[in-house]
């Protein structure tokens, strides 16, 4: 083997590790809002240091090898930022539903090539003088364990996650619907295909010949690429969430065992943080829907009989209001909760929003935000669009605060949210959202809503809290609603 001559096995080590804490330390900003732009740019700059070592790994050095590499590099660069600076705050889960693809990817194919490497080396040890080395080398048992482990992984992360993208981004609602897929006999399918390939897995390190294995690296990952369209398919869209926090994981946990293949330390370092935060999201997550983990690994969460089939038909009349009435009612409210959600980021409503709140502190009006954790399409989402209108981190309550805190306020304030706030997932054992945890926005003394029309949100039901007696409806676009507040609020 020949290698680039600037760089030895000990400083490769050792700058693979200052990459794996520059990783950390991102990942340790990234937990708070204030410090998370910073956390991403630091993260990004570990990734730049633990590419260019990459580069050290260069195996029978040739310039077209090099170029080859610097171009894949600069393609991916280019496709990279185009991607990240045009997509729309609301198209950002699909977006993170497509790069845990690209990371799926990446494993799977960076674990076969090296098995194809093995391959061929242990069938051509015999011409080599060193062919006993070679041979060892070729066979070794864990090396191809994690192999299979890693395409397993990387391929299921593949299509599922480019499943939960389809699936979000409607782009072909004919071949992948929203609603959740489902036959006869899926789990059990589903346990069968994870056992075979689990099982092959086993066989490949077994056999610790490539010779012997493979046929079964080929049956690991067709299985995996099935299994990541099945897992996925019968998973309804309002639970989509979840999935693409577990695909996430399902990304890192794959790296990490192409770290192993490789010996790579800083693959294995980052492949873990990846797995192990992905897991404590998907766990939050699950916690806020509701939602068992072990329903979302083995799909079919949201669909018919894991929550009922539809809510039940919802009597009494929603009731409009304008917004000088609303006005009217907030210049007296001392205390207010803002209820944001995926309306209040599709009409960009969180600069007049936060000078609402403005208007009312100064008028003595206590006000707070009420932040569900899946409020809005991305977890953290409406944290991050009331940080960039420069409201308080201290103003916004999590879930269990925020319901002692409506439950006393004199109005609650909706804008945009709809599932996140339907009592019917309290008590209506028909809805499927039922069990969900949500904003007790109905305690409130009293509620106006600001969203366009009475169609449902992201579930697709109806929100009873509309046609409670004390909820009154803003018709109209957050932004002009709010703005509309604003200017009547200046007048008095
Ligand atoms: P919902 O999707 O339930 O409702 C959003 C509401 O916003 C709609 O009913 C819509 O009503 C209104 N709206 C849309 N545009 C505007 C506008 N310009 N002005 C005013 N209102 C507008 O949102 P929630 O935040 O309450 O709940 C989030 C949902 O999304 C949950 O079901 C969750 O499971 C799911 N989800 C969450 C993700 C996450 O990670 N946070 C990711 C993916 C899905 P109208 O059309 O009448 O205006």
């Amino acid at each position: 083997m020949t290698y680039l001559a600037f760089n030895t096995t000990d400083a490769r080590t050792l700058l693979y590790l200052v990459a794996a804490i520059i990783f950390i330390f991102g990942l340790k900003m990234l937990t708070k809002v204030p410090t998370a732009k910073r956390g991403n740019l630091v993260s990004a700059v570990g990734m730049l240091v633990a590419t260019l070592i990459t580069f050290s790994y260069l195996t029978n050095f040739t310039w077209y090898g090099l170029i080859g590499a610097i171009v894949a590099m600069l393609v991916g660069t280019f496709i990279g930022v185009r991607m990240a600076t045009r997509v729309e705050m609301t198209q950002m889960p699909e977006m993170v539903a497509l790069f845990n693809g690209f990371g799926g990817i990446a494993s799977l194919l960076v674990a076969a090539g090296d098995f194809f490497i093995r391959y061929g080396n242990a069938s051509t040890a015999f011409k080599h003088e060193d062919h006993a080395a070679r041979l060892a080398e070729a066979m070794n048992w864990n090396a191809l364990l994690t192999t299979g482990l890693a395409i397993l992984v990387g391929g299921v992360t593949f299509t599922g996650s480019v499943v939960a993208f389809a699936k979000l981004s409607g782009k072909w609602p004919k071949l992948v619907p929203d609603q959740p897929v489902q036959f006869h006999g899926q789990k059990f399918l589903i346990a069968v295909m994870l056992i075979a390939s689990l099982a092959l897995c086993v066989l490949m390190a077994m056999v610790s010949t490539p010779a012997y294995a493979l046929a079964p690296v080929i049956l690991i990952a067709v299985i995996a690429l099935a299994l990541g369209i099945l897992l996925v398919i019968g998973i309804g869209g309002a639970d989509m969430p979840v999935v693409i926090s577990l695909l996430n994981s399902y990304s890192g946990i794959a790296a990490a065992f192409a770290g192993f293949v490789l010996n790579n330390t800083v693959l294995i370092v980052t492949g873990s943080l990846v797995g192990a935060s992905g897991l404590i999201l998907t766990n939050i997550m699950c916690k806020a829907m509701n939602r068992s983990l072990l329903n979302v690994l083995f799909g079919g969460v949201g669909a018919p009989g894991s929550g009922g089939s539809g809510a039940t038909a919802i009597q009494g009349e929603a009731k409009a209001a304008s917004a000088e009435d609303a006005a009217i009612v907030l210049e007296a409210a001392q205390s207010l909760v803002v209820v944001p959600g995926y309306g209040m980021a599709v009409a960009q409503a969180q600069h007049a929003v936060k000078e609402l709140a403005d208007i009312l502190s100064k008028k003595g009006c206590e006000v707070t935000y009420a932040i569900h954790p899946v409020a809005g399409r991305m977890p953290g989402h409406m944290n991050v669009l009331l940080a960039e209108a420069g409201v308080p981190y201290e103003q916004l309550l999590d879930l269990d605060d925020s319901n002692t805190t409506l439950a006393q306020a004199d109005v609650a304030l909706v804008i945009g949210a709809n599932d996140v706030t339907n009592p019917a997932a309290r008590h209506d054992q028909n809805s499927p959202i039922y069990g969900m945890p949500i904003l007790d926005v109905d305690k409130a003394r009293t509620v106006f809503v600001i969203k366009r029309s009475l169609n449902p949100g992201f579930a697709g039901i109806q929100n009873e809290l509309y046609f409670t007696e004390n909820t009154r409806m803003l018709f109209g676009d957050a932004k002009k609603m709010v703005t509309a507040l604003n200017d009547e609020l200046d007048q008095m």
